[in-house]
């Protein structure tokens, strides 16, 4: 029975690194006919943020990967915000204390600060595990009412664990495989404090364990983690679930981690949507807000660490899922690559209705506001293949709501020659004479005139385009006729030769 789960902290914006461990979880999940959860780690209070959980849900619904349980939804292992579940957690550091997995410790942070600029000092790193745990400030170096005189007092504490010496660990990864860990290099990490709440760790083995998760698929900076998860587990006696690592998302350089400042340099986005910072009221663009479809950003995300082992790149959402292999991720860092992530976005333009698409630009342009729904679909119909981004729609085709107001100055060079203006005002009387306005007559009439004339196609054809759109670009000049029709064709030519 597979129960998977996203378990972000609500510290900000969801990163773009983030909704792939999310998409993947979405991934294997569904594959496998299992459960997507979707957990709220918010155990730090000084880092939570508010309106972080609403974003994490409307990114996940924008990419179209709903979870099937989680805050406000099918909440049979609720509740699923660490917050809420706050008063669960003592008794699990009690039971570790109880069977000598872990231990008080009442160092204040002075103390610790000492001891770590004393041991650099030396050329070390202070570490608190067995070497040096018997001599600091804990329950394992203090008498059972002291330690308990000190807890009636309100003494600040943390419990830590307490790892073991001169072991070595066997770790297993579905990705990197198997991983020994020699338990001397670890540190005695926290697992609870006295202001009542436990720390990442602790929560997320407990709720791991207590929603029976089948399956951690989460980022590679977690693989340190990973030797504290697994005694957790041994210390309780549960199984551990299996384990998934996903590579990191690397810069277009492929040195060092995708950051916010190298992704905006390139002019692409590093979160789904726009968040807005309430402090310092800095907006970051997201990407459906920079025009990017959510198919194609699921499409390229899925292409991060992971590949088909085949040469086809366009998957949609359901054939992601057929096709998903924990298998086939890599260990290796995976490379942002912008460009990548345009063209997949061009690829599913090339999907998007017609309809939907003239709404949207509408909304774009007061240009547009009274023109025809059904005649801008149809410009879209002409445009679309050479535009990424609605966007790219006023650039690309501005000429079929607006004439020309002036024409571009090497094609005018180019397409205006000796006895062009002659030809033009034939030309228009060619267009007049067509009775039925189609692509097809003006195709047969105007190709006609120029065959039996032996005028050449260049000749008439660039001036007449120029006419039409002020440059020598743009989709077929017979469509862009029938589309702004025979009055506008003619009049546009007549002010060309005026
Ligand atoms: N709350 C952790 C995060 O923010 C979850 C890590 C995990 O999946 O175990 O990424």
């Amino acid at each position: 029975n597979v129960r998977v789960r996203f378990a972000p902290s609500p510290t900000g914006p969801l990163h773009i690194g983030g909704v792939r461990t999310a998409l993947f979880n979405y991934l294997f999940a569904k594959k496998h006919n299992g459960t997507f959860i979707l957990r709220i780690e918010d155990t730090d209070q000084n880092r939570y943020v508010e309106g972080a959980e609403q974003y994490i849900v409307d990114a996940l619904n924008w990419c179209g990967m709903p979870y099937d349980e989680g805050v406000n939804k099918n909440e049979k292992f609720g509740p699923y915000r660490q917050s809420e579940r706050k008063h669960l957690y003592k008794q699990y550091a009690d039971e570790l204390i109880a069977s000598g997995n872990a231990y008080y410790a009442f160092d204040t942070a002075e103390t610790l600060d000492l001891h770590r600029k004393d041991h650099e000092a030396k050329g070390k790193t202070f570490i608190y595990n067995w070497h040096n745990r018997q001599k600091l400030n804990n329950s394992l170096s203090l008498s059972a009412k002291k330690i308990q005189a000190k807890l009636d007092d309100g003494e600040d504490y943390v419990i830590r664990f307490k790892s073991p010496q001169d072991e070595t660990l066997h770790l297993k990864d579905i990705i990197r495989g198997d991983i020994k860990i020699d338990t001397n290099i670890l540190d005695d990490k926290v697992l609870f404090k006295s202001d009542g709440m436990p720390t990442y760790h602790l929560a997320n083995i407990v709720d791991d364990h207590l929603m029976e998760i089948s399956h951690v698929i989460r980022g590679e900076e977690w693989l340190p983690s990973l030797a504290l998860h697994y005694q957790l587990y041994k210390a309780f006696g549960w199984e551990a679930p299996e384990f998934a690592h996903l590579p990191l998302i690397m810069n277009p350089t492929g040195k060092g981690k995708l950051s916010k400042r190298h992704a905006s340099k390139l002019g692409i986005p590093v979160f789904p949507l726009n968040w807005l910072d309430k402090n310092t009221n800095e907006l970051s663009i997201g990407y459906k807000e920079a025009g990017y479809f959510p198919e194609a950003v699921v499409n390229f995300l899925a292409f991060l660490g992971w590949n088909p082992g085949t040469e086809q790149e366009i998957f949609n959402l359901e054939e992601l899922v057929n096709t998903f292999d924990l298998a086939k991720i890599n260990k290796a860092g995976a490379r942002f690559d912008p460009d990548k992530t345009k063209w997949f976005n061009h690829h599913y333009m090339q999907e998007q209705n017609n309809d939907e698409l003239a709404e949207a630009f509408k909304n774009n342009h007061s240009e547009l506001a009274n023109i025809d729904a059904n005649y801008i679909s149809m410009v879209i119909g002409l445009i679309k293949e050479r535009a990424t981004f609605i966007s790219d729609f006023w650039e690309l085709s501005h000429f079929f709501f607006t004439p020309p107001t002036s024409y571009d100055e090497k094609a005018s060079k180019k397409a205006f020659k000796d006895g062009t203006k002659e030809l033009m005002t034939e030309l228009i009387s060619i267009i007049n004479n067509i009775e039925v306005f189609t692509v097809e007559n003006l195709q047969t009439n105007i190709k006609g005139w120029i065959t039996s004339n032996e005028i050449g196609f260049g000749k008439v054809m660039m001036p007449l385009r120029l006419a039409l759109v002020g440059a020598l670009k743009g989709p077929d000049v017979f469509d862009i006729m029938f589309l702004i029709g025979k009055n506008e064709s003619v009049k546009r030519l007549e002010k060309m030769v005026a």
